[in-house]
């Protein structure tokens, strides 16, 4: 039994209880003299030395006959301040078990050992086999590590955010877009770190996944720190991971560029590429929708269709190149004379529709006149002096009858073959009725 300094006043049991507690107390427990040979070791210590030994198998031996510390001379150095100096010390220490082949880690507390004389007489060692503990630290470190090279190399915003719009995570990239480092977002309010309306139109979104426990995915826009605007594609999860406390992870995706591209792609799909004001679809979709609301509010509206004269011989004599220069310079002349309301369109090869919202006949043949007199002004190449154009123009007005767009276009279409039977560069228009049509006649 080691002398801890009690004295029991009952007589001792059979198996001595302060060597059964130190074989419990679930550390390893030792003591040596001054040079280092052992003097106790408990049941943990017995076990770790070696098979079946027993204390007086390890009496008087040196850690070292049974342990390979190989170069630790931290360890030897460690012992040597104890014995020597009567320092205490606590370390952590890898031993290599010969009776496992393993090497296990400790956490080792050592203190010297005095006389009643306060001589130093040994040591007492405290050990704790930190190996489990250690592994699943250096596991937990090294998939953190790699959790973070794969966050901040993800191609996305990633962040976590508490119950109290407070920043629990973010990534590189996010830390980027705030133009702020990580440990400046990392405990702050989403409120600091956006304007004070986003951040609540955020916040109010937050609150309705934290209420559900219901991911969100959606498109959302924001003014990066330089002022850019930019797309978002947002994947929101609830999380009751953080300490019990609810949270949100936050997956963004920047779709800026698919963005703007898809903004380009429906612009061409509306855009006639040779001339660049609206082709024939989006400009009947576009007339579609004019016409219900003009209906609906009982609004003027009218339509000019226009055909450029003999444009065939034009291709004939100066080249097909030419042609288009002609149809591009069309384009900008009657966009010229219109409101920004208006919508002028190439509908076909040499053919253009003009739309005028809250305009009634009488002003829409009035525009479509002073449009047929630029153009026949126009000479659209100063190397070709003598080449001039003409077009013919149908307008039809929405009357109470009209029933539809398509109505409403073939009366223009009607009145344009009209003015082309008639002789060309002029301007015609056509009731719904049939009635004749006041044939406004051209004054090249
Ligand atoms: P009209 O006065 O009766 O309208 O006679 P037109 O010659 O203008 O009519 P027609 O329909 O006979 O000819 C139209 C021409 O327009 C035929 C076609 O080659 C030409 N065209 C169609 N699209 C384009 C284009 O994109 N570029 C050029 N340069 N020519 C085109
Ligand atoms: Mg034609
Ligand atoms: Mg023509």
């Amino acid at each position: 039994m080691i002398d801890v300094g009690l004295v029991p006043q009952v007589p001792l049991p059979a198996v001595d209880p302060y060597r059964l507690l130190l074989d419990e107390v679930g550390a390893f427990v030792y003591t040596t003299d001054s040079e280092g040979r052992f003097t106790y070791a408990n049941q943990l210590v017995l076990d770790l030395l070696g098979p079946n030994l027993r204390l007086e198998d390890v009496y008087g031996k040196s850690f070292t006959d049974f342990v390979d510390i190989g170069g630790d001379d931290k360890l030897r150095e460690t012992d040597r301040r104890v014995l020597r100096d009567g320092e205490t010390i606590a370390r952590e220490e890898d031993n290599h078990i010969h009776a496992t082949g393993e090497t296990r880690t400790y956490w080792s507390v050592k203190k010297p050992l005095r006389d009643n004389d306060g001589n130093i007489v040994g040591l007492i060692g405290i050990s704790h086999d930190i190996t489990e503990k250690k592994r699943l630290e250096d596991k937990l470190r090294q998939q953190k590590e790699l959790l973070d090279v794969v966050l901040d190399n993800v191609d996305a915003l990633v962040y976590m955010k508490g119950a109290n719009r407070r920043f629990l995570y973010a990534n590189r990239h996010l830390a980027e877009v705030f133009g702020q480092p990580i440990e400046h977002i990392i405990g702050r309010l989403d409120s600091e770190l956006m304007p004070k309306d986003v951040a609540d139109a955020f916040w109010e979104k937050d609150q309705h996944i934290l209420a559900t426990g219901q991911r969100y995915t959606g498109e959302e826009s924001l003014v990066d720190n330089q002022g850019r605007q930019r797309h978002y594609w947002s994947v929101v999860v609830p999380w009751a991971g953080a300490g019990g406390m609810p949270a949100l992870i936050g997956l963004v995706t920047d779709i800026t560029e698919l963005h703007q591209l898809q903004e380009e792609l429906q612009r061409q799909i509306r855009t006639d590429s040779l001339t660049g004001i609206a082709n024939r679809r989006s400009f009947f979709e576009h007339a579609e929708s004019e016409f219900a609301r003009s209906r609906r509010h009982r609004l003027p509206l009218s339509l000019i269709a226009i055909d450029i004269d003999h444009f065939k011989r034009i291709n004939d004599r100066y080249g097909h190149p030419m042609g288009d220069r002609v149809l591009r310079d069309f384009a900008g002349c009657a966009a010229h004379a219109l409101r920004e309301e208006d919508v002028c369109a190439r509908t076909g090869g040499e053919e253009f529709c003009i739309l005028l919202p809250e305009t009634d006949l009488k002003h829409a043949v009035a525009i479509a006149e002073r449009i047929r007199l630029a153009t026949a002004a126009c000479r659209p190449c100063p190397e070709h002096p003598e080449l001039a154009i003409t077009a013919s123009f149908g307008i039809a007005a929405l009357e109470e009858r009209t029933p539809s767009f398509d109505i409403l276009f073939s009366r223009a279409d009607h009145a344009l073959y009209t003015a082309k039977q008639q002789g060309r560069n002029r301007c015609c228009h056509q009731h719904m009725d049939g009635s004749p049509a006041p044939v406004r006649m051209a004054n090249p």
